[in-house]
């Protein structure tokens, strides 16, 4: 702390990323990173445009890539927003549309940025408790609220909300905003996107850093009514007009034109995830039902921490939340069948 800082500074609890360890050698399934890369395409595309344009900035609306966006998914232009990583996409929903002195419901075990934000923009929550079976009970969130946001599937679950819940939620909260974020619903779930036209109230967040093994280069996404997406706009415009760099929205167009690579790069990972889970199950784990690119297991007999350091030791490393509820699991990253057979030899007899 310093007389320097704003006061408000020294009230934040920042969010704390998963590891990115210097040692290369070490096999990284702790951050629900792609094992596999991006589109060749996406690639080729970004190294076209390596040249004296740079010097230009880019289109602050990035519209070649909006058009892109739109037209995979069936809707307008102006019902896409884009960031730099839907980190940066939440962090404007936060601040854009659940600012209304009402607390914002989130589940009790989600994705650990959503309570900094609130912290940043100063916002009242509620966590809702997920059931014994770490499910969402969409009953749960029919109470006055400012806002409702959910993980889909959940984070770090990995559990899966059926879309009939989605829209029950929708249903049930008309005046307020729910956002769900389907940063990997592409190994598994169906998004939520289609339903955009019918409810005004809802906002489906995404990323290019999972699905489309982008996560170096910083891309998310928005799609809902142009009113909730004029909102975003707003806030953007008067915080950063550029947030995506001319490789960004090059590479990222690319990625979403290349249909057949990532269709087959997600159909991988989740024959891998199939594989690991049996293998997991047959060491004794409780594996949590995954429509994501990663894993929630505990065993009954083994401290999780204790196994994440074992693992560390071979080569290995996984994250592990010290939070209450979910102390006993491991949160494991799907890598390529060899880093999975990896983690599996690391954890030994138990
Ligand atoms: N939402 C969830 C649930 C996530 O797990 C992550 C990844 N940490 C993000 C959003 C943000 O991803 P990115 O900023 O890379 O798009």
């Amino acid at each position: 702390m310093s007389k320097f800082w704003s006061p408000f500074v020294s009230t934040l609890v920042p969010y704390v990323p998963g590891e990115q360890p210097k040692l290369t050698k070490l096999i990284k399934l702790n951050t629900n990173e792609n094992p596999y890369g991006p589109s060749p395409k996406a690639i080729a595309a970004m190294r076209a445009i390596l040249n004296d344009d740079l010097r230009l900035y880019p289109d602050p609306n990035s519209d070649l890539l909006k058009q892109a966006v739109a037209a995979y998914y069936g809707v307008q232009r102006n019902q896409v927003f884009l960031g730099n990583g839907s980190d940066e996409v939440l962090a404007h929903v936060f601040n854009a549309l659940f600012r209304h002195g009402r607390p914002l419901l989130f589940p009790d075990i989600s994705y650990s940025f959503y309570p900094v934000y609130c912290g940043l923009y100063d916002i009242e929550f509620d966590a809702i408790a997920l059931d014994e079976q770490f499910q969402i009970r969409v009953e749960d969130y029919a109470k006055p609220n400012g806002g409702i946001i959910f993980p889909n599937p959940n984070a770090p679950t990995g559990c899966l909300l059926a879309l009939e819940a989605v829209e029950q939620m929708l249903k049930s909260n008309p005046d307020s905003v729910v956002v769900v974020d389907e940063a990997y619903i592409d190994f598994g779930g169906e998004t939520a996107i289609g339903l955009v036209d019918r409810y005004p109230n809802l906002l489906v967040t995404q990323t290019l850093s999972k699905s489309r093994s982008l996560a170096g280069l910083r891309v998310g996404l928005a799609v809902g009514h142009p009113d909730l997406i004029e909102a975003l706009e707003r806030v953007k415009n008067s915080f950063n007009s550029y947030p995506l760099d001319r490789l960004a929205i090059v590479g990222a167009t690319a990625a979403f034109e290349d249909r057949e690579y990532f269709e087959s790069t997600c159909q991988r990972v989740i024959d891998s995830r199939d594989v690991l889970v049996k293998q997991l199950e047959a060491k004794g784990f409780e594996v949590l039902p995954s429509a994501a690119n990663f894993i929630f297991a505990r065993h009954p007999q083994h401290d999780a921490a204790g196994l994440a350091a074992k693992l560390r030791e071979q080569g290995v490393i996984v994250r592990h939340f010290k939070q209450e509820r979910i102390a006993q699991f491991l949160r494991i990253s799907i890598g390529t069948p060899e880093h999975n057979q990896a983690l599996v030899d690391g954890l030994g007899d138990l």
